[in-house]
């Protein structure tokens, strides 16, 4: 598809959004000023099952570069990365940056386990309570998403190639990388999480049907669990994914995995998971910091 760019309208005043752009672009990359058309929004259209909502519409829309951000009062859009093919990898800030809890959510990072995509989809039409600043991230692997792979475009597990622990692994379904953050993928959300420093970040996942409370404060994940009515657990240890890193990069902060089940998100789990969401924005928690129990 032939590139084509468009400059974004100016921000209304100066942000950690607009100062994550400029860092972009002093660091010699693309910066989140322009966009382009790509395959991904498609794959977003499908991820929604084909609704026609203004929201699912916006987000398309977006994606193709036919509008210029900010779409809606309240929220801006920046591509925050590039996938190996180029494609955007976007995000959606909504509330103040003077928010001191921020909050990020990655509907996908495995491509053909997209249905959490749904969900931040609706995550994005809730009103965001005072003090929390949300980021959105659809998709971290939107090569992987376009051709429903687990692996971005290089057969690279992405979520075996954050640096914490790496390790090789020489195996179609698993495989780790060359080295740590050799994807432009992995490097772009370590960029976006080390700038934003998140108190939570949630991965969606399919198709375990649990909550694997992995690191950081686990009563965050267990609440979490709880709203949605899923079980909470910590699976093993595995080398080189998003939440080992984050969760050793940052003390004090909380990142886990949220396995949905297989198939489409059901408009009962929405709610669930939505409420899930509300109890995470507020700081609730229960429990032990640090056990696996119920
Ligand atoms: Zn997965």
């Amino acid at each position: 598809m032939p590139m084509r760019r468009r400059t974004a309208s100016r921000l209304t005043r100066p942000s950690s959004a607009e100062r994550w752009g400029r860092l972009r672009l002093r660091s010699g990359a693309r910066g989140a000023e322009q966009v382009r058309g790509s395959g991904g929004a498609s794959s977003i259209a499908r991820a929604h099952g084909g609704s026609s909502t203004g929201r699912a519409t916006v987000i398309v829309l977006t994606a193709l570069g036919i509008l210029a951000s900010p779409l809606v009062a309240g929220v801006r859009h920046l591509t925050v990365g590039r996938s190996v093919h180029g494609r955007a990898i976007r995000a959606e800030v909504i509330g103040p940056d003077s928010a001191p809890r921020k909050i990020l959510v990655v509907g996908c990072i495995h491509g053909n386990e997209c249905a959490g995509m749904a969900i931040v989809a609706a995550l994005a039409q809730q009103p965001v309570p005072k003090g929390v600043q949300l980021w959105l991230v659809p998709e971290m692997n939107p090569d992987g998403t376009a051709a429903e792979t687990r692996q971005n475009a290089h057969g690279v597990d992405l979520n075996r190639n954050f640096p914490f622990r790496w390790r090789p692994i020489v195996n179609a379904t698993y495989n780790a990388g060359p080295r740590p953050l050799s994807e432009p993928e992995t490097r772009a959300a370590v960029r976006l999480i080390s700038s934003i420093h998140p108190a939570v970040t949630i991965w969606y996942h399919q198709h375990e049907d649990l909550v694997d409370m992995a690191g950081g404060d686990r009563g965050v994940a267990r609440r979490y669990a709880h709203l949605a009515r899923l079980r909470a657990t910590c699976l093993p240890f595995l080398p080189g994914t998003a939440t080992g890193w984050s969760n050793h990069a940052f003390p004090g902060t909380t990142s886990f995995v949220v396995e949905l089940p297989a198939g489409r998100v059901t408009r009962r789990a929405l709610a669930m998971h939505l409420a899930a969401l509300a109890g995470v924005e507020q700081g609730q928690r229960v429990g032990s910091r640090t056990g696996c129990g119920p």
